[in-house]
């Protein structure tokens, strides 16, 4: 098929058309060549490349007594006093030279007694000096600024003037004389004519110096040696003298062919030379010439045996080396000048032109574009065998047709395959199968269906791998195929096949790693969130086990965490085992680690046994102890336990039941277990609300004040009041503090409601008769965790309420914290000028040397002892007690849980100075708080 596009092989003829244009424009071009600059300067070259290669001597009639360096310094000035020309002269004409030519200017009269021993010399020559006569042009481009230079009547009434110009060729160089030179309406013959002698008629124009006549055998004297009288007669003898500049100071200098620069004086001689010797530039009539190689080139074009693209070019080569012999014989010999550069030029052009008749531009293309199919199909053969992963070409035989190297990396026993054999013959069946799903539909004229990708494993002598394969089928275009296109289309199958086996078990890998925790092997929260999904979908009754180990911290501390970590994997082992066992359905016996020392298992019970049955046989695993290295570990665990139905939400929810269980667990004590019930449930249900709505709360204003009335225990009257926080929750309703004061503790929320409270109260406060406390309440965690002495600055100073008027309540538990600080901290605040009051005092660590040490202004006893004062003796004594030492310590006490009369009598005989209770009012708004006021009876005295 690649042959049949190739016309030249066929010996196609050129086309008609191309071949007159060819020819027509062949015709135009030996016309127009010639005149064109390039070629005219070729043509030059090729004349002095001869001229240089077929070298002449000088005729040794012409001597060139040279004023060089020599005969400057010799003289001493320049230029020369007259008298020295006028003394060459005469030595001259002793010597008995022919003519003479004085290359020199003598436009300007000099000193009168030189000119005049000059004028006389020349007389004495008897006329025959030559004196030069020429343009001397002040810009060398423009000819209207030249002035003509010719010697002062007084030289040239006795000498014989020439005109000495040289004619410039476009190149710049001197290359011929104007044989007559028309000067000042004079018409003056060149120097060289009047050197040479020849007759003038019958000579050309102009001369064309031959420079083949080589300058360096033309004799040359010295002026100097003249004047020194050094030089013998017989050189100068019947020859013409040609006296000038030699030096380069002078400046007599001509670029000229061949030779770069010569001298004025060297290039009239050289004019002289050729004259005489017969041997002016002749050109030749070219344009027979050039016809002659045109018709020659037309007929190559139109003869049509004449295919050959080398034999034409042979031939061409031919023309061209003859007819450049042939000018270099014809200009060594009788100086005829061919002009070549146009014949070469003819013949390569022609020679284009065929060629590009013969390689017809489609001739080309299909030549280039079969080259790059069969450079292609190359490069395509390399890639497949060089391709790492196993490739197969397979034709619509079936037959592999090409293969990579590394394919043989997948045979083995049962399969070889080769370049030529049958694929489908031991292939794994899922790649046949693919194969024959992808031919379906490519008959079924499906052309772009997707490429197939299949995973397998390749069991191969033994030995497994895990493949990787693609397999895509590519639609050919038939020759020969007719209109039908169906009929003329077939394909081939390209599969690659890759060993991913190690990428595999690296996946296998890192799945394992992202599911299981690092330590036990155990599965981490996140998988066993999803491995109990998936055993919920097929299990009724799946139960999760919240499991601590016991005092694991002390492990750690004491044997370190070395030893902690073997403990851990021991665990986790065990639990591992015992799951599956004590499950009711052995696959669902999932082990995972929640954190630190706590392990969950998630087992499927059954409704017959409780979930403390399942507990206990937990909490039986480790009975017996782990050995790790030499000792012997006693392990013991707390199990929280929650049944997946009890509890609403998914598996993660059902996790928190078992740790809250869990929570509950411990707090029991002991190697026990506990069930997370729906109630508690609830509870922490409505505990995760109330954290997850607290803070919006606060900025939509959900919170507020109640303010509880303190009074004076003797005298009855309301002194002031605690301000003590509510939340109007959306859905929930009135939430009580105690409900989530400790969850805003917990999650520091406690600082921002505090700080909030404070101001609040304060504001409040201020509108109240001047008289009037407010108490406001401090938690432990906002001293930890911010500055409350800021907080309080800020809230007086926003507020305007005087320090005076503001208590803060800070509960006991606050003495857990770091006594220092909080000692310093209370100090700065009591410096502000505000009351501080021991709150809830008797309930935490309670400590009788808080008093003494902390500067308390009010200690307020917990209601838990007011409530049993009138039954509990234990109750008074520590009253008594709280009330006798604070009284000698100068500090105040407020009893809070006053409900009746009585209290408030026998406290206030037991010396307690302020009393807060239902008595004298519940917490409610400022409103309430005033009316109070206004309704303030005085109390009854208790009477002994
Ligand atoms: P607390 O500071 O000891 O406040 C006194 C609590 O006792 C108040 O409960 C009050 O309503 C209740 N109470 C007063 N008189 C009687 C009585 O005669 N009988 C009974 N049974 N109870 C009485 P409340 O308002 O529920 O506050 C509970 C606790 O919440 C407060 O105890 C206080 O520790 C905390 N709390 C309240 N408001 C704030 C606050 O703004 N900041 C902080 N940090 N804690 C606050
Ligand atoms: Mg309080
Ligand atoms: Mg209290």
């Amino acid at each position: 098929m690649l042959d049949r596009l190739s016309p030249l092989k066929q010996g196609m003829q050129p086309g008609r058309l191309t071949r007159v244009i060819s020819v027509s424009l062949l015709l135009l071009l030996s016309l127009w060549l010639p005149g064109v600059g390039t070629v005219e300067r070729l043509d030059s070259q090729l004349i002095d490349f001869r001229a240089a290669n077929a070298p002449r001597t000088a005729s040794n009639r012409f001597v060139y007594l040279a004023i060089d360096k020599e005969s400057l310094d010799h003289v001493g000035t320049w230029p020369w006093p007259r008298s020295i020309h006028a003394e060459i002269i005469d030595r001259l004409v002793a010597a008995g030279a022919g003519d003479i030519l004085l290359d020199i200017d003598f436009s300007t009269p000099s000193r009168p007694a030189e000119d005049q021993a000059l004028s006389a010399a020349l007389l004495r020559a008897g006329g025959g000096v030559i004196l030069p006569v020429f343009l001397q042009r002040q810009n060398v481009d423009d000819p209207s600024s030249a002035t003509i230079t010719r010697p002062i009547p007084e030289f040239a009434k006795n000498a014989w003037l020439a005109a000495a110009d040289a004619s410039l060729t476009e190149a710049g160089q001197f290359r011929a004389f104007d044989t007559f030179r028309g000067m000042d309406g004079e018409n003056f013959t060149s120097v060289a004519v009047v050197l040479s002698a020849l007759p003038e008629a019958g000579l050309p124009e102009q001369i064309g110096i031959d420079f083949s006549i080589r300058p360096d055998t033309v004799r040359v004297i010295s002026v100097a040696d003249l004047l020194r009288n050094k030089v013998p007669a017989d050189m100068l003898a019947g020859r013409s003298v040609v006296v000038g500049a030699y030096s380069t100071e002078l400046k007599d200098q001509f670029p000229v062919p061949i030779y770069g620069i010569l001298s004025g004086p060297m290039l009239h001689i050289l004019a002289a030379e050729t004259l005489l010797q017969d041997r002016v530039p002749q050109p030749l009539v070219s344009w027979p010439i050039y016809l002659i190689t045109v018709l020659l080139v037309i007929a190559a074009t139109i003869w049509r045996r004449l295919t050959s693209i080398p034999v034409v070019a042979a031939i061409a080569v031919v023309i061209s080396v003859a007819s450049e012999l042939a000018a270099y014989f014809l200009q060594k010999q009788w100086s005829f000048i061919l002009p070549t550069a146009t014949i070469h030029l003819i013949l390569a052009l022609g020679f284009t032109a065929l060629l590009a008749a013969k390689l017809d531009l489609t001739t080309l293309l299909a030549e280039l574009a079969s080259a790059e199919k069969r450079n292609s199909r190359r490069i395509l053969k390399r890639v497949i065998q060089d391709s790492v992963d196993a490739v197969f070409i397979v034709n619509d035989q079936g037959t592999i047709i090409d293969l990579s190297r590394a394919a043989g990396s997948l045979s083995c026993s049962s399969w070889e395959p080769r370049r030529g054999s049958d694929f489908c013959e031991g292939a794994p069946a899922v790649l046949v199968a693919a194969l024959r799903r992808s031919i379906a539909a490519f008959t079924e004229g499906n052309r772009n269906a997707p490429a197939i990708q299949e995973e397998f494993d390749l069991v191969c002598d033994g030995q497994k791998k895990h493949v990787e394969a693609v397999l895509t089928l590519s639609s050919l275009e038939q020759s020969g195929s007719g209109s039908d296109e169906d009929h003329g289309r077939s394909y081939a199958a390209c599969i690659t096949m890759r060993d991913i086996t190690a990428r595999k078990v690296y996946e296998a890998k890192l799945r394992r790693l992202s599911q299981l925790d690092d330590l036990t092997g155990a599965l981490n929260r996140r998988e066993l969130i999803n491995r109990i999904r998936e055993s919920a979908e097929e299990e009724k009754m799946l139960a999760v086990f919240a499991i601590d180990l016991h005092r694991f911290s002390t492990v750690n501390a004491t044997l370190g965490r070395y030893t902690g970590d073997q403990v851990l994997q021991a665990v986790s082992r065990r639990l591992m085992a015992a799951a599956r066992k004590i499950s009711e359905v052995p696959d669902v016996g999932l082990v995972g680690r929640l954190g630190g020392d706590v392990f969950c298992v998630v087992l499927a019970v059954s409704a017959d046994n409780p979930l403390s049955f399942y507990a206990d046989k937990i909490v039986g695993v480790f009975s017996k102890g782990i050995n790790c290295g030499s000792s012997r570990i006693d392990v013991s665990v707390r199990v929280g336990a929650a049944l997946a139905s009890d509890v609403a939400g998914g598996p993660a929810s059902w996790i928190d039941a078992a740790e809250a269980a869990l929570d509950q667990a411990k707090k029991v004590g002991g190697a026990g277990w506990a069930v997370h019930t729906p109630v508690e449930a609830a509870a922490e249900a409505r505990t995760r609300r109330l954290e997850k709505d607290m803070r919006p709360a606060l900025k939509r204003g959900e919170f507020f004040l109640v303010y509880q009335p303190q009074v004076d225990l003797k005298t009855g009257a309301i002194v002031g009041a605690e301000a003590l926080i509510r939340w109007q929750h959306a859905e929930l309703g009135l939430v009580s503090p105690m409900d989530f004061i400790g969850i805003a503790e917990a999650n520091g929320f406690i600082c921002d409601l505090g700080r909030w409270a404070l101001e609040e109260a304060c504001r409040e406060a201020v509108h109240w008769p001047s008289d009037l406390t407010v108490a406001v309440n401090v938690s432990a965690v906002q001293f930890a965790g911010s500055d409350v002495r800021e907080d309080v600055l800020h809230a007086l100073q926003v507020t305007g309420l005087p320090p005076g008027r503001l208590h803060v309540e800070i509960t006991e538990s606050t003495f857990a914290l770091d006594a220092k600080k909080l000692l310093e901290d209370m100090k700065r605040l009591k410096a502000l000028g505000v009351t501080i009051a021991l709150d809830d005092f008797g309930t935490g660590y309670s400590s009788l040397s808080y008093i003494s040490d902390f500067p308390f202004d009010l200690i307020k006893i917990d209601q838990s002892f007011i409530r049993r004062l009138t039954e509990d003796a234990a109750s008074r004594a520590i009253v008594h007690a709280v009330t006798g030492i604070a009284a000698q310590l100068g500090r105040k006490v407020l009893c809070e849980g006053i409900e009746g009369e009585t209290e408030r009598q026998l406290l206030s005989v037991m010396g307690c100075q302020f009393g807060q209770g239902y008595h004298f009012g519940r917490p409610g708004p400022t409103s309430q708080l005033l009316a109070l006021l206004n309704q303030a009876k005085p109390p009854v005295e208790l009477t002994a």
